[in-house]
């Protein structure tokens, strides 16, 4: 079934016209190539062509890597324009890949262009924006709490013109294809943090293994043991200090493109558990007439319409540079994975066995639905930061203001 995208009369044109050229490819050329691109069917070297013709058919549209400014070959779209068009790529299976945004590379990206020297630009971020790199983010550590980025051990000594790094992290996502980490350390002087591009090859380096999730042997997200490691002083990127900084910037808007990815999700999800329920037969009658399946449809729709609307609520703040996003961004991240989680809940239900198959992208919805409310901060760490700043309003003499 294609996603149903038509113009929204309260964004501008630019906008819009975005949106609906995007929905054409994804509708016309992925949705029904699916299986066929990501290696469901047995021919990889079609599936690579497919591919390559798809990414092909995006840059001559003007739609490659909506993250990216235009000189780096991107689309250079405003923060809103890229989240709205975010939930249309995320309604396939793979749909932002073939657009140029691919995480954990994109984020590094983003922070390569915002910290980078023009050198580390050159050597690292055009490689990994044509294709020829790739990359992975070090932060999380298995003894310490990812919750609490302060807690991290990995350290940074300065000796001569060089930093040798000590540490050892888990869940550095895409840690197998990766050619360079960014690594986060605390440099061990002044206790300040600092992120530091790692080559992969670098002696020292130790790639302990792919870390097997949800019942699989082995994964992309790695454990990896940094032992007196040494690269150049010049692979730090910006200033000491500005470590913790650099990750809140990666993490604030990718909340937002996280949450209109589950919201595209949750939108293919709503669409295939209507399909099933007006085709399905069971007990003499289509699954639509039952009360039940008609509970899960509208309490889907409620969850959906909720969820995209406190979205574009918090990316509207943070494109008005508004310092209150925070709160916002923090509820989302609360409430956008957990209704993601309850709507592929119900299309699995109304699916039946099919619904935990590999023939629907369902059960990986799950999957990722469930790990999206520990990545980027468990739910606890924003629940604490919503009620911190609410309460610290009232303790000031202030009240909340539903309205701004
Ligand atoms: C699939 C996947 C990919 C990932 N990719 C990356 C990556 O590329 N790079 C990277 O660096 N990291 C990555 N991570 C790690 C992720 O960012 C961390 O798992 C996350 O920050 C939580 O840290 P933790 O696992 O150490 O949990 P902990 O910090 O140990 O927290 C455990 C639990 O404690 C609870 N909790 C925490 N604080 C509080 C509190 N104050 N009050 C009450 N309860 C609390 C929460 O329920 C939390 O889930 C990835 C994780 C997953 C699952």
């Amino acid at each position: 079934m294609p996603m149903n995208v038509k113009p929204i009369p309260t964004l501008d044109e630019r906008i819009n016209d975005i949106r609906l050229r995007t929905a054409e490819i994804v509708n016309e050329d992925i949705l029904p190539n699916e299986a066929a691109l990501w290696g469901r069917s047995r021919d990889r070297e079609t599936a690579r062509e497919l591919r390559e013709e798809i990414k092909q058919k995006v840059k001559k549209a003007g739609l490659w890597a909506p993250h990216l400014p235009q000189e780096y070959g991107g689309m250079g779209l405003d923060f809103l324009a890229h989240a709205y068009m975010n939930e249309i790529l995320a309604y396939a299976i793979g749909a932002a890949k073939l657009f140029g945004v691919v995480a954990p590379n994109s984020g590094n990206q983003k922070i390569l262009l915002k910290y980078g020297s023009e050198e580390q630009k050159e050597k690292w971020l055009l490689p990994l924006i044509d294709g020829t790199m790739e990359s992975g983010f070090s932060m999380t550590e298995p003894h310490n709490p990812g919750s609490d980025p302060r807690s991290l051990t990995t350290t940074a000594v300065r000796d001569g013109d060089e930093w040798v790094i000590n540490g050892h992290k888990w869940f550095t996502s895409n840690g197998i294809e990766a050619d360079f980490f960014i690594v986060m350390c605390r440099v061990a002087e002044t206790g300040s943090m600092a992120q530091i591009i790692v080559p992969t090859d670098t002696p020292g380096v130790d790639i302990v293994r792919g870390i097997g999730i949800w019942g699989r042997d082995t994964s992309d997200h790695c454990e990896v043991k940094y032992e007196n490691v040494r690269v150049p002083v010049e692979n730090l990127l910006g200033q000491v200090g500005q470590g913790h900084q650099a990750a809140q910037d990666r993490l604030g808007a990718g909340r937002i493109f996280h949450c209109m990815n589950s919201v595209g999700q949750m939108w293919r999800a709503f669409d295939l558990m209507v399909e099933r329920a007006t085709t399905r037969q069971v007990h003499g009658g289509l699954l639509k007439d039952k009360q039940f399946v008609q509970g899960f449809i509208a309490d889907s729709y409620i969850d959906i319409q909720a969820a995209r609307l406190m979205t574009i609520h918090a990316a509207e703040k943070i494109d008005e540079n508004d310092r209150e996003a925070r709160t916002d961004i923090s509820a989302i991240k609360v409430f956008v994975p957990a209704a993601y989680h309850r709507v592929v809940d119900r299309a699995i239900q109304v699916w039946g066995a099919a619904g935990v198959s590999n023939d629907l992208p369902l059960a990986g919805m799950y999957l990722g639905a469930r790990t999206l409310r520990l990545a980027d901060g468990p739910d606890e760490v924003h629940r604490i930061l919503i009620a911190k700043n609410v309460l610290g309003r009232y303790e000031t003499g202030h009240t909340w203001d539903f309205g701004n």
